[in-house]
């Protein structure tokens, strides 16, 4: 999904809109990508953002290692938490959850270096 770049901001890195940012992204505490808190990080770049007159450069720093596959994780152990179903390994959700997590692993894996 793109947005309209505002004319005062300059691109961010990894295609991100500085204007999109929130003020808990642009001070490091959530990943500039997803909007989570931040436990491990790693840095994505500056952007600078225009307010006013005033241009202020702002480090941004996404999940590490890697938000789609972090959060993939996540939501595959989060459901099997509290699911049944996962206990006996019979869940259809549970089973689709991981392997959204294995596709990510394995896109970023191979991906990744390019
Ligand atoms: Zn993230
Ligand atoms: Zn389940």
């Amino acid at each position: 999904m793109k947005r309209s770049q505002l004319a005062t901001t300059a691109p961010g890195p990894a295609g991100i809109d500085p204007a999109a940012l929130t003020r808990e992204q642009l001070l490091g505490w959530r990943c500039a990508l997803c909007g989570t808190l931040l436990a491990g990080d790693r840095p994505l770049g500056t952007v600078t953002i225009a307010q006013g007159p005033t241009l202020t450069t702002y480090p941004l720093w996404a999940c590490d290692p890697n938000c789609a596959t972090e959060h993939a994780w996540r939501a595959a152990i989060g459901h099997a938490a509290g699911c049944e179903a996962c206990r006996t390994g019979e869940c259809a959700t549970g089973q689709r959850l991981l392997d959204a997590y294995t596709a990510a692993f394995r896109q970023e894996r191979e991906g990744g270096a390019g």
